[in-house]
């Protein structure tokens, strides 16, 4: 093993700072035949053929190609592709529902820990009674957050929570002697609500959002009869609005025999506030991910527990942990299951960060967490509002909306263009064209970890660029210049995972 000299391609030393430029190679491009990342000491046990202890059935043909570097070589490309990222901590991640807030060591120091990390999870509950102890208090800390009866804590993610909450929906039903196929839907919603409805067999019905930014009463009371299983809310919803309405939009569900499904994919705003159950919902799946502090992004992981009411705890998915009669932890299955979601018991080292942050923060610990988040939106949605106003101008939750329909119509840039252009200026973009209902939407979600300062710098940096807009339109066109990546066909870069030169548009316009 060389780790003083070795080259990169190119024939770069592999020291030479790579930072700024357009082109790291891949791995493999590194590879030299016979360079390794380890060092294995000389012991004098003979070498033996791998054919001699491994049954030739189950040996590859070939060796499986695997690139050749060195430790040092490894290390360095690895290093220099983290600084091609962007993070939440690296600075303001303000990409509205995801939630991005910085996410505390600690979590990421217990959840580290041998005794928690090195546990298979089939593992006997006589060994694993510390592990099945923290499911039953995340268990029991989400419902007394939410005003739940019971949860799971199988569900992967926020999507495949509520795909379990709508067969928790149809179990219910299907035990009431009840089949009943429309799922009612906002459409202000997540795309996950109507994608889920539709895998779990349900027809949606649309129910549009009023001049309000809510849920629009008469519409809803017009499409409710005895087939809708259901209504799926997010409160506050996508547009960052508390939907007023929620005790009667439950008593009129309510009445026709129909269940209320809470997203919570982002408990953030509400958190020791007001609870969902207390709201008159009866299923609620919670991003642990979003609200509890698990680093997230690029598809995982995450953690999607399902909480619900009494008359649907009975259907969970087991088996979960639970308090047995002698003190000790145990597995149950509830009586009338619908089987597991999950292979094993949910991502338990997400689990194991999520109690690691309710516990630390406490529940006037929680209740400032969406004191603050709320705050930071408000401020947000004051400061910015001359160049980019709220869909909806009055207080609104832990995120807001803005439009930039009259920037558009003033200097032809569009809402994409401040996104990108926001890059430079070493922000993340906002969340844009979401919700669909806002045109040229610009969701900004600041989270209660960014501090006045920070919000002051994004203002004024969108200042900035509605000014450079009015005077400059081509340069936002053109943006980010400044970044590894520069201004992409997205339909093309999500379809063509390797970024090759012709990839790379102009933007017209
Ligand atoms: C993020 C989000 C989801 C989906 O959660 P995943 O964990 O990404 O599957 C659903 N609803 C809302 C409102 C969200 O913000």
């Amino acid at each position: 093993m060389n780790l003083a000299t070795s080259a990169a391609p190119g024939g770069r030393a592999a020291s030479t700072p790579l930072l700024g430029d357009a082109r790291e190679p891949t791995i493999f491009e590194m590879s030299v035949p016979g360079r390794s990342a380890y060092q294995l000491r000389t012991t004098g046990i003979p070498e033996r053929p791998l054919s001699e202890l491994i049954p030739s059935g189950a040996l590859a043909d070939s060796p499986v190609p695997i690139a050749e570097v060195s430790e040092r070589d490894l290390v360095a490309h690895f290093t220099r592709l983290s600084h091609r990222q962007f993070s939440v901590d690296l600075g303001a991640y303000p990409l509205g529902s995801c939630t991005m807030k910085y996410n505390p060591k600690l979590c990421d120091t217990i959840a580290a820990m041998p005794g928690l990390a090195d546990v298979h999870p089939g593992a006997p509950a006589s060994l694993t009674q510390g592990w099945l102890a923290i499911l039953v208090e995340l268990e029991e800390s989400l419902c007394e957050i939410t005003g739940m009866a019971a949860a799971t804590l199988q569900p992967s993610a926020g999507a495949a929570g509520e795909l379990t909450g709508l067969l928790l929906m149809g179990a219910y039903h299907e035990a009431n002697g009840d089949r009943r196929r429309r799922v009612l839907i906002p459409d202000s919603a997540h795309g996950t609500n109507p994608a889920s409805a539709t895998l779990g067999g349900y027809d949606v019905t649309t129910i549009p959002t009023d001049e309000r930014g809510l849920v629009d009463l008469d519409a809803l009371r017009a499409a409710l009869d005895t087939d809708v299983a259901g209504i799926m809310l997010t409160n506050p919803n996508t547009a960052g609005m508390f939907e007023e309405d929620i005790a009667e939009i439950a008593a009129a569900v309510h009445e026709v025999g129909g269940l209320l499904y809470y997203d919570g994919a982002n408990l953030n705003a509400i958190l020791g506030v007001v609870r969902p159950g207390d709201m008159g919902f009866d299923i609620i799946h919670m991003n642990l991910h979003k609200t509890f502090a698990t680093p997230h992004g690029g598809g995982g992981p995450g953690a999607g527990p399902v909480a619900v009411s009494q008359r649907v705890a009975d259907f969970l998915p087991g088996p979960k942990a639970a308090r047995l009669a002698d003190g000790s932890y145990g597995w149950i299955t509830p009586e009338r299951s619908i089987g597991r979601v999950h292979g094993w018991h949910g991502n338990a080292l997400v689990i194991a960060r999520a109690l690691t942050y309710i516990k630390v923060h406490g529940g006037d610990g929680l209740r400032r967490v969406s004191e603050r988040a709320v705050l930071n939106a408000n401020w947000l949605r004051k400061r910015i509002s001359k160049n980019f106003p709220a869909a909806y101008d009055r207080m609104c939750m832990h995120e807001v909306v803005v439009t930039g329909t009259e920037l558009k119509r003033q200097t032809g840039a569009k809402a994409i263009d401040v996104a990108k252009r926001l890059l430079e200026e070493g922000f993340h973009s906002p969340t844009v064209y979401f919700p669909l209902i806002i045109d040229e939407a610009l969701m900004f979600e600041p989270t209660e970890t960014e501090s006045l300062q920070t919000l002051e710098a994004l203002a004024e940096s969108l200042d900035r660029i509605a000014d450079e807009a009015r005077v400059a339109p081509e340069n936002l066109h053109a943006a980010p210049r400044t970044t590894p990546v520069r201004r992409v066909d997205e339909a093309r870069a999500a379809r063509t995972l390797v970024p090759t030169q012709d990839a790379r548009i102009e933007e017209s316009g």
